[in-house]
């Protein structure tokens, strides 16, 4: 039988059912149910008498007989409860939905092996809706010592697709289809990396026959499904270097060098030499640069934007960079006049409040080539916004920009037939694990700034409960009283937002009599004022008018007042891993040593403790982002989204990162040799790959 078929051509499978698992599950062929892949498996080599259950959550196995079946009247409906003995005792199996036809088909006597988990009751078990089987049924299935179970849903057990029917129809589509399963490797490649074959994995990874084939036939489907993804981004970014030209900026030329030599303030950091290094081959070697910069806050990734920048306008183009808010473009803005103050380059700010006139304006110039690098916010995307000869665009905190945006930059120089994009280079300072790059954007370059300019201070994490609040309140005057500022910030959680509003406005109550005014003067922002207040409120305590800001996020992004040396965060223990980060990263801009102190109530969660300790122990954002990912998984990790990595079957990118570093190797390795998988020898490799890119359109868009 084709694996193509739907999955009613089944033994056992209606049409009713079939519709069943397509809506809960969306499998719809028999090779969708064949990629149904267990979550776990039960060892059922282990049988229990009633007399040795213990009271813990874990599933047994009994052998035993029915001795009598009755229907309790309750409340609402009824519920069916059998007595079940074996020698050593007796106890109840007890039904709460599908009464009726569960009672037409238990039959009284007749030796039956059950398996679930226990009830205690008054120091009595039960077992609801235990699985079970006749012993006879059960010695004829007797060679799967480890049974597989499966993902469902609620509906579908209701609706009798129990994990036990789910096992039959999959035994059913492997009697009927086993033949058909392909290789999809080469021979010569199952040898080298001695593989399990694909049908043998497909067996066992269903029924397994023992530990060791279960983890050899996991092994070869990770794999096979983590190579698969690292040979598409791989050929894509591939094809992008060959076939795809970009500008090339030959020459490192009069601006750039007079700029390093003159007006560069300080020495840059290793790292920033050696992503410069990275980016200055890319723009130099014909192809189009499509490259992520990742760099904690405060690493320096500015500068080398700007260097990046000069070399697009001595080789005769403009630049550009855009960032996701106006008070972050305006601060790119001005940090770039400066360091260009005593240079002829011509820049301008371009966001949604620049002045019609100032925008003609900057229109005309733009077009005319007479400016050089354009700053600004989404307003550069406007159609109107046309450069002469765009050569780089920089993008500053990727994930606020979607794909289709990016896309528009792509089209801001004229379209004289050339048709050559701009280099892209995106900055962003959410750190994004290894593992988790590589698996999300493997078709990019990534260059990484992991060094902070030399001589900043480590900032001092603390935790302390919310009983602690006084002593914590008396630091901060110390720290004012020295002539620093601090940040006080109360979560804003979506759910809860008029408690959360509350919980602010109270804090800032107390703060205000704990710091009264003429002494102290407070501000306070957050997502309820009007813009205009709320930048009113940012600016007085930029000023250094206002010594502390009570605030809710939204001083996340894009605030930098070099003299505030103190983060104090309320209830931390709600914040996520990345965000406390985030917020952490507002301190430590000056030269003064700065303070991180967690606040949280007693009541801390697990995982809500490994939080606080981490950020404690760390302030390296890559450690702090590994963490996150092990803690959320990455379907909650910025940019992921959109990306296959949630739609994994067998493999989890962090679990498996050893293998999918192999993977990634072996994908590496068979293109260099091999490109477009044309040889003979891999044409088993091409089919299947051909195959999977059809049905898995997950790929497409991601960079
Ligand atoms: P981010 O990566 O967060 O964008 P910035 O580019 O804003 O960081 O740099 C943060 C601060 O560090 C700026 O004040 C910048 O002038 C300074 N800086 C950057 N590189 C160096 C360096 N190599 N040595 C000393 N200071 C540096
Ligand atoms: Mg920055």
């Amino acid at each position: 039988m084709n694996l193509n078929n739907p999955v009613t051509y089944i033994k056992g499978i209606s049409v009713a059912r079939a519709e069943l698992l397509f809506t809960e599950l969306g499998i719809k062929t028999c090779n969708d149910l064949l990629h149904l892949f267990p979550f776990r498996y039960i060892d059922k080599t282990q049988f229990y008498t009633i007399n040795q259950l213990q009271q813990n959550s874990a599933e047994v196995q009994i052998v035993g007989k029915i001795t009598g079946v009755k229907t309790v009247k309750q409340k609402r409906g009824s519920r069916l409860v059998a007595t079940f003995s074996d020698a050593t005792g007796t106890m109840e199996l007890v039904w709460f939905k599908g009464a009726k036809w569960i009672k037409d088909s238990l039959k009284v006597n007749v030796p039956y092996v059950i398996y679930g988990k226990l009830n205690w009751y008054n120091g009595t078990p039960n077992m609801p809706h235990p699985e079970m089987e006749t012993v006879k049924e059960y010695k004829s299935k007797l060679q799967m010592a480890m049974q597989p179970v499966y993902p469902s849903t609620e509906k579908l057990s209701t609706k009798g697709i129990s994990n036990k029917v789910m096992r039959t129809m999959i035994q059913n589509l492997f009697q009927q289809a086993y033949t058909n399963v392909e290789e999809t490797f080469p021979y010569y490649f199952i040898e080298k990396h001695q593989f399990l074959g694909k049908k043998d994995s497909l067996l066992n990874i269903h029924f397994p026959k023992n530990q060791e084939l279960l983890a050899k036939a996991q092994y070869r489907l990770k794999f096979e499904e983590l190579f698969f993804i690292q040979l598409q981004l791989l050929q894509k970014k591939l094809i992008r270097k060959s076939k795809l030209k970009g500008f090339v900026f030959e020459q490192v030329g009069e601006e750039f060098t007079k700029f390093y030599n003159n007006h560069l303030p300080f020495d840059l950091t290793g790292a920033q030499k050696r992503v410069l290094k990275e980016i200055r081959k890319d723009v130099g070697s014909g192809a189009h640069m499509n490259r992520l910069l990742q760099g904690d806050v405060g690493s320096g990734k500015t500068i080398v934007a700007l260097l990046t920048m000069l070399l697009a306008i001595d080789n005769g183009h403009q630049a550009t960079i855009m960032a996701p808010t106006e008070i972050l473009a305006t601060q790119h803005y001005n940090g770039i006049i400066e360091l260009l103050e005593k240079t002829d380059i011509k820049v301008e700010l371009l966001t949604g409040s620049t002045k019609t006139k100032k925008r003609r304006e900057i229109h005309e110039s733009l077009e005319d080539g007479s400016l050089h690098i354009l700053i600004g916010t989404h307003a550069i995307l406007e159609d109107k916004v046309q450069f002469k000869n765009l050569g780089i665009a920089i993008i500053d905190e990727q994930h606020r920009f979607g794909v289709a945006q990016r896309k528009k930059l792509w089209e801001k120089s004229p379209s004289d037939g050339r048709a050559v994009p701009p280099h892209i280079l995106v900055m962003t300072a959410t750190p994004i694990p290894r593992t988790l790059a590589m698996s999300v954007y493997g078709d990019l370059d990534i260059s990484v700034i992991d060094e902070l300019p030399p001589g900043r201070k480590e900032i001092k994490t603390v935790h302390r409960y919310d009983s602690n609040r006084l002593g914590v309140f008396k630091f901060l005057k110390n720290e004012i009283t020295k002539g620093r500022q601090a940040y006080v910030v109360y979560p804003l959680i979506q759910e809860s937002e008029a408690m959360d509003y509350k919980d602010l406005m109270d804090g800032y109550e107390s703060i205000s009599r704990e710091f009264p005014s003429p002494k102290y003067q407070i501000s306070i922002v957050h997502g309820q004022m009007k813009p205009a207040d709320k930048d009113y409120e940012m600016e007085r305590f930029a000023r250094g008018d206002t010594q502390i800001m009570v605030a809710t996020t939204v001083i996340e992004v894009g605030v930098n007042v070099p003299n505030a040396s103190v983060m104090v965060i309320e209830s931390a223990e709600r914040f996520g891993l990345s965000q406390l980060h985030q917020l952490r990263g507002r301190v430590g801009r000056g030269a003064e040593q700065s303070y991180c102190i967690l606040l949280s109530s007693y009541k801390l969660s697990s995982d809500g403790k490994t939080r606080l300790q981490t950020m404690v122990e760390t302030t390296d954002g890559f450690k702090i982002a590994e963490v996150d990912l092990k803690l959320r998984g990455p379907g909650n990790i910025m940019g992921t989204q959109q990306s296959g990595v949630l739609n994994l079957k067998i493999a989890d990118v962090v679990k498996d990162s050893p293998i999918l570093h192999i993977a990634r190797k072996a994908a590496i390795n068979l293109l260099q040799e091999d490109p477009n998988l044309s040889k003979t020898k891999n044409s088993s490799l091409l089919k299947s790959y051909e195959k999977l890119k059809k049905t898995s359109g997950i790929w497409s868009n991601i960079s």
